[in-house]
Formats: C-alpha cells, structure tokens, sequence
C-alpha cells in the first residue's frame, strides 16, 4: 500500500531537512518594508511597496467576471484604490480597531475593500457571499461590525434582518444603488471622497487586521483574529509550500470568506508580488479548466471537495483545455484521499501537495514540499519555523505510530491572537501547557511523516480500535462507483461503534444489495478488519460546510435522531 510519488522538478525550497534546521523567523521578516523603517501593516506589504518599485506597472489581479468579461488591476491601481478606501472610510468615521464586514461576490472590489480596510488599521471582516441573512446577523452581532461592504442584491438579501443589525452605521454599497436605505452609502462615492496618497497605518505586530469565522463544522463558527505579524508566515507559507515566483501566475480557488482565501489567496501572494486571478462564477469543470488556459495559470490551490468534483467530473473535461501552463498545485481545508493523489498524477500529470491548517493557525503548517517524496494521504511535515507533534493528554510526545492530539509549540507568526468576545475559548487550546491543541487527530511516521486521523469528534471507537473516518471514505473513493463518501461511527452495544457509510454514487451507477456488498468486499481488503462499513447508505447529496467540508456530526445527529446543532455553516 506504500507508495511514494518523488519530486518532479525543483522546487524553491531544495532541502527541506537543512532548511528545517535552520530556519529563524527573524531572518525570515528581513524581507519586510518594516524592517526598513516602513509601517507595520499588511497592505503596506501586500501592495505598496510593489507600487513604488518595479513591479508598478506589473498585473497585481485578473478579476474575471462570471460573465467571463476580465478587468485588470496593475500593483500602482492596487495602491491608489485600496488608499483611498481606506481615506473614504475614515472620512464615514472608521477608526482602527474598527470590524468592517465584506460581503461581496468575488469581484476586484472585494480585493479592494479588504486591503483597504487593513490599511486604515480595520479589522476586515470577509463573509462568504453565500451565507444567509440569519448567518450575517450572528457574524455581525458577535464582533459588532461597524460597516459593511456589500452589493445591491446581497443588501436585499440582509433585509429581514436589517434592524437587528444595530452596531451597523453604514452599508457601503458597491455598484447602483446608493439610495437603498438611510443608511448605505456608494462605494464609488467613498473611493471618490478618498486620498489616493494616503498612507498605511503603522500597526503593531499583535493588532489584528482580520476576522475570520471558521467553517462550522463541528460546532458554532468562532470569530478568530489574525495579527498584522502573520505577514511573516503567509510569505514564507507562499514561497515554500506554494511555491510562488516572480513569473507566476496564481489562482487560489478559495473564497475570501475562508483564511485560505486570504492567508494565501491574497496577502500571501502579494507579498511576493504574484499576479493573481480570481473568478466570480460558481464551479463547474469546463470553466475552471478555460480559465486555466486562458491565463496560463502556473500555480493552483484548490481543496479536495473541488477535486472530488473535478473527478467526478471525467478526464474528457481536461482532455479540451490545454493546461500545459500548470506546474504546482496545492490543497488545503481536508484531509485529501489518496484516490485524488493518483488521479492529479494520472490525468493532470501533476502532483497534488496536500497541507495542513487552520483558520486559528493563520497559514499552513504542515505540508508537503516540492522537494520530497509524497506519501499519497499523508499531510506532510512542518513548515520549517513550525514545530509539530503528537502529544498525549498529559502533553507527553508519543512515539510514532501511535495516534494522539495533534499539536504546536506556542508561537508561530499566525498563531490567532484571540478568539473574538471568548478568551476562555482561546485559553482551551493552550489548556496543556508548552501545547497548542488543534483539536484534531493523527499520528507521525518513522520519517517525521504526518497523517491525518480526525478532528477528535469524528474519530470512531470501534471493537477497541481507533479508527478515522478519512481512511474508510478513502478507501470508498477507490471503488469505481463510488464519487463520495461521509463516513461516522454509530453506537451499537457489542462493538461500541460501527462504521456507517453515506455514499454518492458515480454517474450511471444505480444503488443496489449487490452493489452495496461488492463496495463491502471492496473496502475489506484494503483495510483492517474493523474497518469496513457494517452499514453503506446511498445518498444524493452529503451535508457540507460552505466552505464544501463534510459535516460528519450532521450525518451522525441525522443518523441518531439528534438535534442538528448549529448549522447555519450548512450548504443547501
Ligand atoms: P470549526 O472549527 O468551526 O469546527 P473547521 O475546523 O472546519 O470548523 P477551519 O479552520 O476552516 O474550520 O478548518 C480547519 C480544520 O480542517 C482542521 O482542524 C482539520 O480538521 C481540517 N483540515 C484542514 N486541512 C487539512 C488537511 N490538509 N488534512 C486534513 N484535515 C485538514
Ligand atoms: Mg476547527
């Protein structure tokens, strides 16, 4: 079953082991305008200093509509449209410190308003524009949003909620229809009100310059705020994971509204001066490769619900494009199967770098670099700068093999630097000390090898076994009929648990007793005896965060008759 994929051409980072040893994060801030003198913030870095310098007039955004019409943004237009936004907002009375929402489709004004917001010293608060009007109003009563940017059709959606939203002075409204309601006002007007010569507030390290709202997807999303010193950790993150360089040109399918879809989707990458292209429209195969092709897209991120589909899919898709262009590719968010590992290989002719984190961590920690060999589902190893492990409950290391808690030394540059309104809930990670506890589990190989078990809710206790739900659905992915699979452990009185699997089937496959025994068989070969699903459900669809996570406790709660819990995270 050990099967190793070796690099396939060099990457930045060339030894990973040397580096790793002696890698220093003072060293690393070195590159920053601050460590000359310039302002302590992170659209001074992302933006700035690019437009002062060389790469003024280099493409910093190609924003493409869903209509497929394409506007571009240069790093000089970068910088006078986020300064002025930042001046617009001052002028509407923001202060630092200040939470201001953006609620906007993936358009250049969403890339706008977040830098903007960040140079002015706010606290940008990027919100899926999928998200319902009961979900904003949480959002916005949680951290008391003082502004909110938005757009004619998603204001309208927030209407049954509008009055509740009292902490709320002004909606900034982006396209027509400034006279929607007292309280919005025109995004145009307040970039035309603003000072194109404005200058980035000088920040400290620990002063969050973000919010972010996790996925949900075991319990209430929390309000996690990242500090302005998470720059350090989002370039390194950028060069040595993503492997960025100077003619690439970047697309990070997340969403904003997810820390992928900032961490490296936009603060990352242009601290190194990438071009980026970001796309409005929803998923669908054919785009995704036309808008590969048609930008020439070097590198991608994307996650592994979006290569399930891209899969599911059928070759014939990229068989049409020319993806010729793509040299580097990274998933993040899930665990990625070993099934999609092999497909990247096979049909995209590309390896696939799974890499860990979370929105709490700020940047990805573990991964699987460019230089070495990838063991398909496995996440890799820390990022050098990063120091990992597998701890007990008493904070004891454990040797390898043997499953526990996920855990960090204290003090990575993104670490969040609170959980906004619940400092009891921050204090729980670092509740073993020298620890920071991810709350998921795994275990290391004899290699320094990480692989994911589960978020520590998920794991099933089954005949006394630990089992994690991602090597059974793993194992399910690889039969031919199956397109997906959410995997949860159901109490029963002789076994503890056992396995129940929910599964989507493939196109042209129709569910039946014997198709249902031959995944059964299928699966028990693969894996240990205790693992194979005592109980397959075929499914149409399985319950997902926004960001496109299964949600196995929703599965579970259905499956037990349970209250659902908070699932205003839930897709529909
Ligand atoms: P919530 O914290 O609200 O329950 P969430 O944990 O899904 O939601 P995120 O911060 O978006 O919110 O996701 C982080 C989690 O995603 C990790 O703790 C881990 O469980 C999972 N994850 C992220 N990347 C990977 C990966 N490469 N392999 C396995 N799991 C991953
Ligand atoms: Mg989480």
């Amino acid at each position: 079953m050990e099967h190793r994929i070796p690099p396939d051409e060099p990457g930045i980072l060339t030894d990973y082991e040397r580096t790793y040893r002696e890698f220093n994060w003072t060293s690393a801030a070195e590159e920053f305008d601050w460590s000359r003198g310039g302002p302590y913030n992170v659209a001074a870095e992302a933006i700035d200093r690019h437009a002062v310098g060389w790469r003024r007039n280099k493409i910093a955004l190609f924003s493409v509509k869903a209509s497929g019409d394409v506007s571009k943004y240069t790093f000089g237009e970068m910088a006078d449209l986020t300064a002025r936004f930042a001046s617009g907002l001052e002028k509407l009375g923001a202060v630092k410190g200040d939470r201001i929402f953006v609620f906007l489709d993936r358009t250049s004004e969403l890339y706008v308003a977040i830098v903007g917001i960040t140079k002015m010293g706010g606290i940008a608060g990027p919100l899926f524009s999928a998200l319902g009007p009961e979900a904003f109003k949480d959002r916005a009563l949680d951290c008391g949003a003082r502004f909110v940017v938005t757009s004619p059709y998603l204001y309208k959606r927030l209407e049954p909620v509008l009055d509740d939203l009292v902490d709320v002075d002004k909606f900034i409204i982006v396209g027509d229809g400034s006279d929607l309601g007292e309280r919005t006002v025109n995004f145009g007007e307040v970039l035309a009100s603003g000072d194109p010569g404005y200058q980035a507030t000088n920040m400290a390290p620990t002063d969050p310059y973000i919010i972010h709202y996790t996925s949900g997807s075991t319990g209430k999303p929390k309000g996690i705020l990242l500090g302005h010193r998470a720059m350090v950790q989002q370039l390194m993150a950028c060069r040595y994971v993503v492997d960025l360089r100077e003619d690439d040109t970047y697309w990070c399918t997340a969403d904003p509204g997810w820390v992928t879809g900032t961490s490296v989707g936009i603060f990352g990458p242009w601290y190194l001066g990438t071009t980026l292209v970001s796309y409005e429209g929803r998923f669908n195969a054919h785009t995704w490769y036309s808008i590969m092709e048609q930008f020439k897209v070097t590198v991608w991120f994307t996650a592994p619900t979006a290569l399930r589909m891209l899969m599911k899919a059928g070759d014939g898709a990229i068989a049409e494009h020319d993806l010729s262009s793509l040299r580097h590719i990274c998933s993040a968010g899930e665990p990625l199967n070993p099934e999609v590992v092999r497909w990247g290989l096979k049909s995209l002719g590309r390896r696939i770098h799974d890499n860990w984190w979370q929105t709490e961590t700020g940047a990805p920690c573990i991964s699987n670099f460019k230089c070495m060999d990838i063991r398909p589902g496995s996440m890799g190893k820390p990022i050098p700068g990063v120091v990992a492990s597998i701890v007990d409950e008493n904070g004891e290391e454990v040797p390898p093999g043997t499953y526990g808690f996920l855990a960090l030394r204290p003090g990575w540059p993104s670490m969040m630097i609170n959980i906004w309104r619940n400092t009891p809930k921050f204090k729980e990670y670092f509740d073993i000390p020298g620890w920071y506890i991810s709350g998921d589990q795994a275990y290391k190989d004899e290699d320094g090898y990480f692989w994911f078990l589960g978020r520590a809710d998920d794991v099933i206790k089954t005949s006394g076994e630990r089992l994690g739900p991602f090597e059974v659905e793993s194992a399910l992915i690889e039969h031919p009929a199956v397109a997906e699979a959410g995997v949860i452990g159901k109490p029963d009185e002789l076994r503890g648990e056992i396995v129940k699997a929910f599964i989507i089937l493939r196109p042209g496959f129709t569910p039946s007793e014997k198709l249902m025994d031959d995944i059964t068989q299928f699966v028990k070969t693969r894996l240990a005896y205790y693992a194979y699903p005592r109980e397959i459900e075929f499914v149409d669809s399985l319950p997902k965060t926004r960001s496109g996570k299964i949600m196995r406790r929703v599965l579970k709660a259905r499956e037990l008759g349970q209250p659902l819990g908070d699932v205003t995270m839930m897709d529909d």
